[in-house]
């Protein structure tokens, strides 16, 4: 089913074995990645470990996303590792490559001018990578009847057991966004993305909320605290990203072309949406859900919840992470305060 519609397959729906605290029927969420056939190995790891961890109790369908053809070895081994219904797509190609907005002389400048000053910094697919998913991934055809997707990655580790369903967690409390990490952003990938942020704001207040917890990602001087939520993690309501503010602040970053001329990743992005678009109720910590990606993990402390974990380390990256503090610290702010930063 390389471009089958999820809504063609009637069973999933109803394949899952179901808690005994809930009713047994899944809801309309997938866990989703972008991968390469290269990482095979890698992505059989994760779905091993979502499985072990959560899914084999309820059995919401994968779907598997790729710029090239899956290889049908890599369909075949990760079918055999997933219990549960398994979907390959292949990006449409307006959806991957370079922005109509940007010229390829100057994307190629731009990668040789920053090849040496951060990660990634002269690598165009990356660039490809968080562009599209920043404004992409939730267009994809088999993700469009979906309500909730949790992003998941090849090689991260899952380390505690999940005796619950975090998509009705985030449906019952009224949730949008959920998150385990907030690093800091590396400062030069991200020059100009709030002095682009700020101008999309005073172009459009109509699509700004009443309130908003633009307060986590900009401080009172109205400086970029280069907070945001690590987004090879994220479970999200999607009607987020299909809203009308969301696809015009995507377009906004997209036509200044700092997805290619820097190196915008979809974690600050997504993160600055959420931040000047949501509510901090809106917005989660899953701190019982312990997690590694190269580069940051987190194990809970709360002996409640450390209890159902294995984490081979003391893994308290979050219990001292500034952005966390600040999470937990500021508050939401109505939108012509949030204007008079955007301003400032
Ligand atoms: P990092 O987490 O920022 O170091 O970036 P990753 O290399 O992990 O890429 C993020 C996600 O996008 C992972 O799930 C990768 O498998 C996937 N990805 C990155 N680049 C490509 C690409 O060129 N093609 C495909 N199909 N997937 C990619
Ligand atoms: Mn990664």
């Amino acid at each position: 089913s390389q471009n089958g519609s999820l809504s063609d397959n009637t069973n999933w729906a109803q394949s899952g074995n179901g808690t005994a605290s809930d009713d047994g029927k899944l809801l309309n969420a997938a866990l989703v990645a972008l991968v390469r056939n290269s990482e095979l190995s890698d992505m059989r790891s994760t779905i091993r470990q979502i499985e072990d961890r959560f899914n084999r109790n309820h059995g919401y369908p994968y779907i598997f996303l790729n710029d090239e053809d899956f290889t049908e070895e890599f369909k075949e081994q990760v079918r055999a590792v997933a219990n549960s219904p398994v979907y390959f797509g292949k990006l449409p190609q307006e959806h991957w490559g370079l922005s109509p907005y940007v010229t390829g002389e100057k994307v190629k400048e731009a990668l040789e001018r920053n090849k040496d000053r951060y990660l990634y910094g002269g690598s165009f697919s990356y660039r490809e990578m968080c562009r599209f998913q920043s404004g992409f991934i939730h267009k994809h055809p088999l993700l469009q009847n979906l309500d909730y997707y949790w992003r998941i990655e090849p090689g991260v580790e899952y380390f505690c057991d999940i005796p619950y369903d975090p998509f009705k967690y985030m449906r019952d409390n009224n949730l949008i966004y959920g998150f385990t990490i907030t690093p800091t952003e590396s400062a030069p990938t991200v020059e100009t993305l709030w002095k682009t942020t700020r101008e999309w704001m005073l172009e459009n207040p109509h699509l700004l909320p009443d309130k908003s917890f633009i307060h986590w990602v900009v401080n009172e001087k109205a400086k970029y605290t280069l907070c945001h939520f690590w987004s090879n993690f994220e479970i999200v309501d999607l009607s987020f990203y299909r809203s009308e503010a969301y696809e015009s602040y995507f377009q906004h970053l997209d036509r200044a072309g700092g997805f290619f001329y820097e190196r915008w990743g979809d974690a600050p992005v997504h993160s600055m949406a959420a931040s000047i678009l949501l509510k901090k109720e809106q917005i989660h910590w899953f701190e019982d859900i312990g997690y590694h990606h190269p580069g940051y993990a987190h194990c809970p402390n709360k002996p409640e919840m450390k209890s159902r974990c294995v984490c081979k380390d003391n893994l308290d990256y979050m219990y001292k992470s500034m952005c966390n503090r600040r999470f937990g610290e500021v508050g939401n702010i109505y939108k012509d305060q949030a204007l008079a930063l955007a301003q400032m």
